[in-house]
Formats: C-alpha cells, structure tokens, sequence
C-alpha cells in the first residue's frame, strides 16, 4: 500500500472539524487498505506503532527530526530553524524544504506503508550507545524517498505531533461502516475493543472475519480491559433507589487501580490507564505469583500505601511515592502497600465480565489465599440508608476515600470500559459544604506576578466533552499550589507548551501560554454555576451559558493515572450543577 494514500486521507482530516466528515474520510482510508496491514494503518492513524499497553513509542525528539531533515532536504540548519519559527510547525516546515530539494529524488523508492511502519518501528526499538545516528539515518532514509506531503505527515507522526483529532471512538465507528455492515455494528465492534485496548486487532479481526469474527472476539490474558467507571450521587436514599432499595456496598480504597494479568508464572499489572506498572511493583507481582492459586486470571484491584505494623491505610499522596523508575527497592521497603481486590474478569479460560457480580465475586474468594498484603475488598449487603450510611462512616474511619454502592442483580455485569449506574460512588467530599472533587486537564496558564514571577499565577482548566472529542474551560484556578507544586507544574508543563491553542481546546479566554492536553490536577470547588465565559457544557443548561466552578483549589493530587480523556466530562459538570439545586431545593424552607 502506498503511503501517499495515507497522507491524502490525513490531509482531507485535518482540513475539516466535523465529525462525521471526518468519519467518512477515515471510511474511504480503511476501505482502501489491504487486510494485512489494516492493523498497522490503524496504529498510525493514531500517531502509534502498537497499543498504548505495549509501551513502545517513537518518542523522535525535534532536535533528531530536525537533523533528519537537514540530511534529506539538503537545506542548511538556519534555514529549516527559520521556516519552523515563522510555522512552529515541524511538519509544515519539512513539507517546504522537501518540496524546494532539487530533482535528485529521480530515482527514488515509492514509499509504502510497509516500508514506513518496519523503519519506524526499527526505529522505535533502537536504543543504547549510537541510538541517535541510527535513528536519524533511519528517519533520514524515509524523508528522503517521501513526496513534500508524505514528509509533513511522516515527520508529524514520530515527533508525536499528528494531533488528527481521531477519538478511538471514530475509528470504531468507522470500522462499523467499512466492515461491519454499517453503523449499527457499531456496539459490538466496541466490545471487542473494550475487552482489549487493542484497536488493530479489532480492525484486523474485522476486516477479515466480519462480525461474526467480532461475535467470538476473547478475552486474553496480557491484554488489559478497559476499565469499568462509576457514577456518583451526594444522596443515600437516592443510591438506594436507583438499585431497587438493595445493593452492596464496599470500601472505596483511596490508592491506585491495578488490574492484575496472571498466567503461570508470569504476571502483569496494568495502571487504571492501561499503562503497563509492573517494574514499579515488583512486590506486588511477588505477592500475586504467591497468593492467587488460579493458573489464570485477570482481577481487578485497589493498591493502598499501608502501614504494615498497624494495618492502617495511608494517604494517597505515599503511593506517589512508588511511580519511580530508580530506587524502586528503597520504595518498596518505605512505602508499603496492599491489594484489595473488588472484581475478577477471567478466569482459568472462563471470561467473566457477562456474569452478575455476585458469582463473580464469590469465584474471586475462591482464587485468593488471603493474607496481610493481599485481600478481597470489604463488602456488605445493604437494603436501608441507615446501613448505607453507616457502613460509610466506617469506611471513612479506615481511611477510604467513601463507599463504592453496585448492583447486585442479574444484569450486573462487567461493563467494560463504560462509567454506568451499576456502579455508584459515594464519598465524603459530597457530604461537605463544597461540592465534590473534579478531575480538570490543563490547557492553559498566566503568567505568574510577584512572589510567582518564573513560574505560572494561574492554570486555565477544562473537562473533557468525549461526544466532541474537546477539551472545554470550566475554571481559572491559582489556589492551592505550595511552591514546590508551583516549580513542579512549571516543569512538567514546559513539554506540553504549543505555540497556539490547539483545536481541541475550546476556550474565550487568552491565555498567555497554551498547552497540549496532557495533565490532569484533582481541583476542589466551591460551586458550579452558569457562565457567560467559560465553555464547558456550552447551552446544555441555558443558551449561550457555559459551566463554571466557583473558588477552585488544587488538592494537591496530580491525577497522573489518568490521562485527558479520563478526566471530568463536561456533562457530569452538568449532572453536578443539577445535583447542586436539588439539594438547595431541599433544604429550601
Ligand atoms: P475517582 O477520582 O473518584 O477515583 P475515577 O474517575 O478515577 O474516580 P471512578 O470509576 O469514578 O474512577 O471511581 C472508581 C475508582 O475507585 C476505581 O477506579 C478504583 O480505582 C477505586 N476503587 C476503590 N475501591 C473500589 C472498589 N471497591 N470497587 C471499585 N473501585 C474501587
């Protein structure tokens, strides 16, 4: 397959904003591609080689890119560096200087995807002493057979800086439609992807065996599945009745998910972003190997800082102290932690995730020899508010962060990657004067005055709008943030600085510097209300109104589990505001 037919359809991506234009473009692309690579051309939709929970990135610095380029256009350093600071795109600029190079390229190799997928995953898999020549001839290689418009694109891909807008969610559209007989195959092609992470192989699987193939589509051991999410409510009677008066309840452990993949001897743990977490917790491999007696499994797990000399929970915060690369053995021996598992998917070749909960818990107590380390989450039956509430404050006094309330009936099943009401958060922030705690992404910042000179005044905070793959200001928060937070944050933002407000942001406010979506702060508020400037869950409520939080204060948890697309939506903003009138209807005389 010729590359030039993916950077057509890439072209024809960019230059709309709709989404089902874009959609159809995409359509017209995998219909174009040959089965066997269709895996491939789906990674590079997507600006990867492989899934995310395989953990090889490009990771083609600008300077490398820049060389490359310098090698293949034959143009001067000054020159290219000129042309990228009149563009600030790296992309646009390789596009220009190919297309000034001379004919030398007479006698050049059409580029196919092949050809452009095996070199950049050769060069994704250099490292070690020479790493940057080889990559650069590597790269160089490719540009220098590539048409100008092959280059921008090609470069765009290995510095990461594709930014097509394409949401897992279109390319599963897509695939329903070129493949699947149309939209409505949609749901089921979803699945196979939410029991996998893994969209070529869903793409693959369908472009070959059609639905039917998707129909059989499994649960495997080391591919993670998507995580199953809660909704929440503020009000006891409110969680009972949404369940028919009845419903477990369990601790809601304030750690870090862990879904633990074990077969034979070998076991993964995958982060609540499916990032592979494994060498951070060598310990809790180790207790896994030993504890769990089922060859198999897939189980899910909170995994808590503890004192192991009093058995006391510890805060969130010393598990932070864990996502290290260096030190880890010093880690493990001062930050403790134990596993408290709430579900198990698969098992001994069984998959789990259709069965109601209860079965699925009781063949979890079977798997587990249970110890100081390793354990089942506490778990009670309730059918009254008094017990509901009750069993809160205990949680509480343990040291979780609330209760987590799920159905208990026929139909709870595992919905993976979905947030639904089976499940039904309940902590104790709700319970406060101040409304519950958000996940925001930062998309922008002001510059800092006085004592913050150096550093940023205020970040510009936004939710997330997953229908329009948006990212949309609720909030300017500068509360919060001790200095070293303050230093930190400036560094951890400067990778993500752009020079203008990417597409995706959707904001009224000009912010001094922009960034690419990447971090995710937890931001405490006082209130939500309408708002004539900020963006998010625009004219959902009232026309020509966004959403805005009221007195924001960082909590001090910088949610790196999650990543932009995890973080609030801006349509629970809206279910937070409705939550919030009712509750002054309430207590209205
Ligand atoms: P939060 O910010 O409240 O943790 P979230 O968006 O990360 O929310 P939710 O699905 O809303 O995720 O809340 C569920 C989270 O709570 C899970 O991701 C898991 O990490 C944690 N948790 C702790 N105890 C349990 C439990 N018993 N059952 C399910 N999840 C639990």
């Amino acid at each position: 397959m010729d590359y030039q037919v993916i950077a057509d359809s890439y072209e024809k991506i960019e230059a709309t904003t709709k989404r089902l234009e874009m959609t159809d473009h995409l359509v017209e692309l995998l219909e174009k591609t040959p089965k066997e690579v269709i895996a491939r051309v789906v990674y590079l939709t997507q600006g990867k080689l492989y899934p995310d929970f395989v953990g090889i990135e490009m990771g083609v610095a600008e300077k490398l890119a820049i060389k490359a380029l310098i090698r293949a256009s034959g143009a001067s350093e000054g020159t290219i560096q000129a042309e990228l600071q009149k563009s600030g795109d790296i992309g646009e600029t390789a596009e220009k200087q190919l297309s000034k190079r001379k004919q030398s390229t007479f006698f050049s190799i059409k580029l196919t995807v092949e050809r452009v997928y095996e070199t950049l995953d050769k060069l994704a898999k250099t490292s070690g002493g020479g790493a940057v020549d080889t990559k650069m001839a590597l790269l160089s290689s490719l540009l220098t057979d590539a048409s100008p418009k092959e280059a921008k694109w090609l470069i765009r891909t290995v510095t990461g800086n594709l930014r097509l807008g394409i949401a897992d969610m279109t390319v599963l559209d897509a695939l329903a439609i070129a493949y699947g007989g149309g939209k409505e195959a949609r749901q089921k092609i979803e699945r196979a992807y939410n029991i996998s992470s893994d969209l070529g192989r869903v793409a693959n699987v369908v472009a070959c065996s059609g639905i039917e193939g998707i129909e059989k589509f499994q649960v495997m051991v080391f591919e993670p599945i998507r995580p199953m999410l809660a909704e929440r409510l503020g009000v006891p009677e409110e969680i009972l009745d949404k369940f028919g008066g009845k419903c477990v309840v369990e601790y809601k452990y304030d750690g870090e998910r862990v879904q633990a993949h074990k077969s034979g001897d070998k076991v993964v743990l995958f982060s609540r972003r499916l990032e592979n977490i494994s060498s951070q917790y060598p310990d809790v491999v180790s207790l896994i190997k030993e504890q769990i007696t089922a060859k198999e499994a897939i189980f899910e797990a909170e995994c808590v800082a503890m004192d192991l000399e009093t058995g006391d929970m510890r805060p969130f915060q010393e598990l932070m102290h864990r996502r290290r690369k260096y030190g880890v053995e010093e880690a493990i021996a001062q930050y403790p932690t134990s596993l408290f598992s709430f579900d198990l998917l698969f098992v001994d070749g069984e998959d789990l995730t259709q069965q109601p909960l209860p079965q699925r818990r009781k063949k979890l107590m079977q798997i587990i020899k249970p110890n100081n380390r390793l354990n089942v989450a506490t778990q009670k039956t309730v059918t009254n508010t008094k017990d509901l509430e009750d069993f809160f404050e205990e949680a509480i006094e343990e040291g979780c962060e609330g209760i987590m309330c799920k159905s208990a009936g026929k139909d709870s099943v595992y919905q993976a990657g979905n947030r639904g009401w089976l499940w039904v958060k309940f902590k104790r922030d709700y319970r406060s004067e101040m409304t519950d705690t958000v996940d925001l992404v930062v998309v922008g910042a002001f510059h800092g005055r006085g004592k913050r000179v150096g550093t940023y005044g205020a970040l510009l905070l936004a939710t997330y709008n997953p229908d329009e793959d948006t990212f949309e200001t609720v909030t300017k928060c500068g509360t919060g943030f001790t200095d070293v937070d303050l230093a930190k944050l400036y560094e951890m933002l400067q990778k993500h600085v752009v020079p203008r407000r990417n597409s995706r942001v959707k904001s009224t406010l000009e912010a001094d510097v922009w960034f690419e979506p990447s971090v995710v702060l937890e931001i405490l508020g006082a209130e939500v209300t309408l708002s004539p400037i900020h963006m998010a869950a625009m004219d959902a409520v009232r026309k020509g109104s966004g959403m805005a939080i009221r007195f924001p204060r960082f909590t001090g948890k910088y949610r790196t589990d999650k990543s932009p697309q995890d973080a609030t939506t801006s349509k629970e903003i809206v279910e937070m505001y409705n939550a919030q009138l009712k509750k002054i209807g309430d207590t209205a005389p």
